[in-house]
């Protein structure tokens, strides 16, 4: 059994520890925060042990009736691996503490890449985290275009990726993100920093990126044309595309024209917190013209990188290969539409 240790249980880690307790192979040895809000008390709740992640502030949980198991270092003294989902910037701070204890850290895409030894999408590179002591799981949006641009560069090979991202302005209980009511072009510099991350997953790719948010909350949506090496037909692509387990092809006839029903559509499915964490790619909108293809997808920020995480934790303690590890992780969480 891995034992896995979560350091900040919020929107990340509350689904990555949930994750890993469905693993047959691994354990939530216990999850670490800051303050007893109701998170802390739906994970006592959901049996995980609880850590103090500032020791100063242990007294709270105990004011709040939440029993705790020690402060943080304890945890990651006692576990395999850590899945650092703190604030970003937070795990890079946190990087001396994990490497103090020697124990394997898997840290999350909103610190910057140098923060780890490799940056990680299961799909693309998953051999390059094998045995590392620290990974990167890229961000939401690198996760959706790397799971795009794998089949693609295998099968076709990828000469250009243009890519506008449009992104929702926070979670749905961020409230004071934004904009409220506005279109904006976010980051307004071009081509936008998604670009160059998806770069630490493919170096020698070309792509440019541009952003906007928007006021959403639900997902953020893709807008993407990419210039393969080959002619191509929308029927091939979108075949090669149904194939990709973490690529759901949305099929015409079922009305889901946007982020609000394929919401929907995952709570009705009975989804955990109405996760998606399979890219949402329009199969209407693939279309080619010679060598161009274009489509839509949209992509769950808030779920998309929970199944890298537990795919990042078997490649650091070598404990499964790429296909097997997707696969279990696949089955025991239920990705698949
Ligand atoms: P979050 O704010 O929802 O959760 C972070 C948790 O860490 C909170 O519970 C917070 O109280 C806690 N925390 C703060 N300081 C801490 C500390 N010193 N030690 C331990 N815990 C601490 O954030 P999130 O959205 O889960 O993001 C976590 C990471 O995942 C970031 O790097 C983010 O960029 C990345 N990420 C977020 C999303 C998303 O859309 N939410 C998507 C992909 C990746």
């Amino acid at each position: 059994m891995i034992r896995v240790g979560v350091n900040g249980y919020g929107t990340i880690g509350k689904r990555v520890a949930d994750a890993v307790a469905a693993q047959p192979d691994m354990e939530v040895a216990g999850v670490a925060k800051t303050q007893p809000n109701f998170e802390a008390h739906t994970a006592v709740e959901r049996g995980y042990s609880m850590y103090a992640a500032i020791p100063e502030r242990a007294p709270l949980f105990g004011d709040a009736g939440i029993e705790t198991a020690g402060v943080v270092d304890e945890l990651v003294a006692d576990a395999d691996v850590i899945v650092d989902a703190t604030p970003s910037g937070i795990g890079a701070e946190n990087r001396s503490l994990y490497a103090s204890y020697d124990t394997p850290a898997i840290f999350q895409g909103g610190e910057d890449a140098s923060v780890a030894q490799v940056s990680f999408n299961a799909r693309a590179n998953y051999d390059a985290a094998w045995g590392a002591d620290s990974v990167r799981v890229v961000s939401c949006n690198t996760t959706g275009l790397s799971r795009l641009v794998a089949p693609l560069d295998e099968e076709y090979g990828v000469e250009k990726v243009r890519a506008t991202l449009v992104r929702r302005g926070g979670d749905p209980s961020q409230h004071s993100r934004g904009p409220i009511n506005d279109i904006l072009p976010n980051p307004i510099e071009i081509p936008s920093h998604h670009g160059p991350d998806v770069q630490t997953i493919f170096p020698d790719l070309s792509i440019d990126t541009m952003g906007l948010k928007v006021p959403a909350t639900l997902m953020h949506v893709h807008a993407v044309n990419v210039t393969l090496e080959s002619d191509v037909t929308a029927a091939h692509v979108r075949q090669l595309l149904e194939s990709q387990s973490r690529i759901y092809v949305i099929p015409e006839g079922l009305g889901l024209d946007g982020a609000g029903k394929l919401k929907d559509f995952a709570l009705d499915a009975g989804r955990p917190r109405g996760d998606l964490w399979e890219n949402c790619l329009w199969g209407e909108s693939i279309a080619t013209e010679g060598r161009d293809l274009y489509l839509f997808q949209a992509v769950h920020q808030e779920s998309d990188v929970v199944p890298e995480n537990v795919d990042a934790i078997r490649a650091v303690t070598e404990s499964a290969d790429a296909e097997e590890s997707i696969e279990r992780t696949n089955r025991t969480i239920g990705v698949g539409l």
